[in-house]
């Protein structure tokens, strides 16, 4: 492989080192803010094989992405995805890449953990909402709370170090976050809460489900000794040490504050589209560059001129008279 010494940078000055790769649209869950119960998800033959996505997955390498994370959709349900974790695994072993890692539910964690440890993977987000096993079925529709506790377990044997994402939902799981904070801690993980996005049509009518960091981060304070905190995860989370729990906690907050100026990542698709904005419905189509010939030439210009055309930021909207999500493509089309 011929590593690139350029990095890429964009037209507003930002390097570009970080791919984010939705492996399937498919899930085993059907959250509510993320997708509405009937789902039409991509024929399988409109799919990029294993390979075709780790051919992808290695120009981006070459042209300078130091870390790759595979998402979704769920990315433990794609058939055959240790496959690629392996053979994407030879850039950690080579030094191109610093860190491989996946965002995920965590329904399928008790059978893959292991194995992703010995594939050279150090961390993983899992997404959980809440520790109620009753909400978590109203919340997921269809997820099992337990195969996920049963899931952390596998994770925390194997040594893979958990971050636990939350979306904050007004009225549903804002105030069990001090719970969740102490649970998270307790065991040693990290947590991050997220403002719920626009994005996608779903059942539920997000302007109730909208909850401003702003506002949990006020009432956290009465309960807690927050003290915010330079550390970085090279992500646009903006953490605070809670003294009474001695973890951290990440604040995601697209809505009320932006955090595009620094970006550092696009998101590949399962059908080998590329966002350069996961705000923004510009998108770059590198399968036919890749099915065009065996060599990556045609793929590093493309990638080139999807680069020269990152936008300078999103723009969601969450309120009555915008009754649309911003973009409509679904989270799950590009894994968050
Ligand atoms: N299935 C995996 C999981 O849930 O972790 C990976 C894909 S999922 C789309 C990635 C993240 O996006 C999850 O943490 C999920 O909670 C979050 N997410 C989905 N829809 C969202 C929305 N509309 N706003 C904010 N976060 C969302
Ligand atoms: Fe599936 Fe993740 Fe979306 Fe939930 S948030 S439906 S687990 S892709």
């Amino acid at each position: 492989m011929t590593a690139s010494t350029v990095p890429m940078i964009d037209p507003f000055g930002r390097t570009i080192d970080y791919l984010r790769v939705s492996v399937t649209d498919r899930c085993d869950f059907r959250c509510t803010y993320c997708m509405a119960e009937d789902m039409t998800f991509l024929p399988k033959k409109d799919l990029l094989s294993l390979e075709e996505l780790d051919r992808l997955c290695t120009a981006f390498v070459e042209k300078g992405v130091r870390k790759l994370r595979l998402t979704g959709g769920e990315p433990l349900v794609r058939k055959n995805i240790m496959h690629l974790v392996r053979e994407l695994s030879r850039h950690l072993k080579s030094g191109a890449l610093e860190e491989l890692t996946l965002t995920t539910n965590g329904s399928q964690l008790a059978r893959f953990a292991d194995e992703l440890a010995d594939c050279g993977v150090r961390r993983l987000n899992v997404s959980l909402d809440t520790l109620d096993p009753d909400k978590f079925r109203a919340i997921t529709r269809w997820g099992h709370f337990g195969k996920v506790m049963e899931g952390l377990e596998a994770a925390e044997r194997a040594g893979l170090k958990v971050k636990i994402n939350a979306v904050a939902l007004k009225g549903f799981n804002d105030g069990e976050i001090p719970e969740m904070l102490r649970w998270a801690h307790g065991r040693g993980m990290d947590m991050t809460v997220i403002e719920t996005m626009p994005m996608g049509e779903i059942d539920a009518d997000r302007t109730d489900q909208y909850l401003p960091l702003s506002l949990l981060r006020a009432r956290l304070e009465n309960e807690f000794t927050l003290t915010d905190i330079p550390f970085k995860t090279g992500g646009p989370a903006r953490y605070v040490e809670i003294a009474e729990t001695g973890g951290r906690l990440g604040f995601i907050t697209p809505m009320t504050h932006n955090f595009c100026e620094s970006c550092n990542r696009v998101r590949l698709t399962c059908t080998g589209t590329l966002y350069m904005c996961l705000g923004q419905e510009d998108a770059a189509d590198l399968r036919q560059p890749l099915r065009a010939s065996e060599g990556n030439e045609l793929l590093h210009a493309a990638i080139d001129a999807a680069i020269g055309r990152k936008p300078k930021g999103h723009d969601f909207v969450i309120d009555r008279r915008t009754n649309r999500p911003s973009v409509s493509r679904h989270m799950s089309v590009t894994g968050g």
